[in-house]
């Protein structure tokens, strides 16, 4: 298990400063939840992390260790975005091994890990289907299948949930939790649904204009919002 700590994380475009200064520590296993307005840096922040872009100023370490110069595909994480970005000219099954292809791994351990996690997904009948002939919900399992074959150490999710409908978003929020208390991994998961963050959180960080205003978890949070800006964030719990 794996803690990520961020130590005054800054991001410039430019001559414009959009995150500026965040320090936060996330412990192993923990469940963590960005939210915050549009634009306010909930993505930027993720893909810091994740080694996608650059780090303005300060230090992101993962497992006790400073990344900022390690390319994020040594960094042992797993992102899973709102679009699903699976590659369409292939199917579940090669868009699912593709990242152990690349790794090398040998093909009956790939076939072994593809087989194993496409069961925990429930989608071991869709294998041989290509991403075109699934449902958004199926689409979405794949692409988290993708990231969870690789067994990463820490899992990164971008608003996964908001292309779906209503049903199907409760139905995979309620497996994505599932699947933290299976892996025990640590898990950073990006949404602007209330009720997402409510529900699956251990710790919530509300962020605004490139800033955290609180840190809590869901009933600190509820019961002790340090102004009505965070207090507009968090909906009534459980
Ligand atoms: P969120 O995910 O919370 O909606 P983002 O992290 O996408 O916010 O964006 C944070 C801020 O950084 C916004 O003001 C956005 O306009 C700006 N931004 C994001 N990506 C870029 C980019 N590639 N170039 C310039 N500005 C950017
Ligand atoms: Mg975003």
């Amino acid at each position: 298990m794996t803690n990520v700590i961020l130590k005054d994380v800054r991001k410039s475009y430019g001559p414009l400063e959009v995150i500026h200064g965040i320090d936060l520590e996330i412990k192993s296993g923990e469940f963590v939840v960005f939210v915050g307005p549009s634009g306010c840096g909930k993505s930027t922040l993720l893909r810091m992390v994740a080694g996608l872009e650059h780090i303005s100023g300060g230090q992101v370490a993962i497992d006790d260790k400073v990344v900022n110069d390690v390319p994020s595909p040594q960094r042992g994480i797993a992102m899973v975005f709102q679009s699903y970005a699976l590659y369409p000219h292939m199917t579940v099954y090669d868009n699912m091994a593709f990242g152990l292809k690349l790794a090398k791994r040998p093909k009956e351990q790939i076939d072994r890990r593809v087989r194993e996690v496409a069961k925990i997904l429930q989608i071991e009948d869709y294998l041989e289907r290509m991403p075109r002939a699934l449902s958004g919900g199926q689409r979405q399992r794949v692409a988290i299948g993708r990231a969870l074959v690789r067994n990463p150490k820490v899992f990164l999710f971008d608003e996964p949930l908001s292309n779906l409908d209503a049903a199907l978003r409760a139905q995979t929020r309620i497996e994505i939790a599932k699947l933290h208390s299976q892996l025990d991994a640590t898990m950073i998961y990006v949404t602007h649904d209330q009720v997402e963050a409510m529900t699956l959180a251990d710790k919530i960080v509300v962020l605004n204009a490139g800033r955290i205003e609180q840190v809590g978890s869901p009933l600190e949070l509820y019961r002790n919002p340090v102004n009505t800006f965070v207090a507009g964030f968090i909906a009534s719990p459980k």
